[in-house]
């Protein structure tokens, strides 16, 4: 089962105006193929489907505690989205009052149409993310390889989202997301190398593109992000630690299981926007409106 936390893994900066165009890149890392839903939902099914987990309990622990992260990393994205469609109607110039006339010409339309400045469980592209992206064959060896690729995908989405995008909410999201994603990448190499003795970083480097590069990445290293695995969970998944070992591939220091979750912050609040729902209605008109109708 699953506790849920009304905070987010990290403090995300207010953005002071809309951005609409960045929303529709980031959406690449929601539901994108490589993106957090297909993480989520790749440890998740492999959790759910592994048999003889006391047999493989510290890779089970590990696949099982790392989808509960990426539970908070979809949540993170969303929360990235919303912001930075937030404002909409308050920062349009010409197009006006009404946010819906962003939608002509907006990199994501559906934001607009559909959800109400709100985030879609799709990729950038517009196509919905789909459980065909979910591999889970119950072998144990197989799926680690798979996860190694996913994260390496993963990464490699995340850091071009980051090149794409200069807004700062968004790329301090990001920075977080390459760390934990290191984080993620190197524990699966590690595992499979454990299992299997060849070591897989001979394969692919890891990292191949070093996280220390992206300044808002550097910033959760800082805090030791990049060598921490946190157990997401009060009582289990207790033998993390048999895989979560040794030496940080980029720096050299030590790796650490946290019995603990991220510091994190705030879930942000978001104010009304009830111009999505009547463009150009002027809500001291309705109100007014309302109070003849009381009165007749
Ligand atoms: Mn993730
Ligand atoms: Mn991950």
């Amino acid at each position: 089962m699953f506790l849920r936390i009304d905070k987010l893994q990290v403090d995300l900066p207010r953005p002071s105006s809309a951005d609409p165009d960045s929303a529709a890149v980031v959406q690449e890392l929601m539901g994108g193929k490589f993106g957090e839903m297909s993480t989520l939902m790749n440890y998740t099914y492999q959790s759910f489907n592994f048999r003889g987990k006391n047999k493989i309990r510290p890779y089970y622990d590990l696949v099982a505690n790392i989808a509960a992260e990426e539970m908070g990393h979809i949540e993170l994205v969303a929360n990235t989205v919303n912001l930075l469609l937030d404002r909409t109607v308050a920062d349009s110039d010409g197009s006006g009052a009404n946010p819906l006339g962003m939608a002509l010409g907006a990199g994501y339309p559906d934001h607009f149409l559909n959800t109400g400045l709100g985030t879609m469980p799709a990729g950038a592209g517009g196509i919905a993310w789909s459980g065909d992206n979910v591999f889970s064959t119950g072998n144990l060896k197989l799926d680690l390889l798979h996860n190694f690729f996913l994260e390496s995908g993963a990464r490699m989405g995340k850091i071009r989202t980051y090149e794409a995008t200069s807004n700062e909410t968004a790329r301090e999201m990001i920075g977080y997301l390459i760390v934990r994603g290191g984080v993620h990448q190197e524990a699966y190499a590690k595992a499979l190398s454990d299992l299997s003795g060849v070591d897989v970083t001979k394969l692919l480097p890891v990292p191949d593109i070093e996280s220390k590069n992206f300044p808002h990445a550097k910033k959760f290293m800082d805090k030791g992000y990049h060598r921490f695995l946190y157990k997401f969970s009060p009582n289990d998944y207790n033998e993390l630690g048999q895989i979560w070992n040794g030496d940080q591939a980029e720096t050299g220091e030590k790796r650490e299981v946290v019995d603990d979750i991220p510091e994190g912050g705030p879930v942000p609040d978001l104010t009304e926007v009830p111009e999505m729902f009547a463009p150009n209605v002027d809500p001291n008109d309705v109100e007014e409106l309302g109070k003849r109708f009381l009165n007749s």
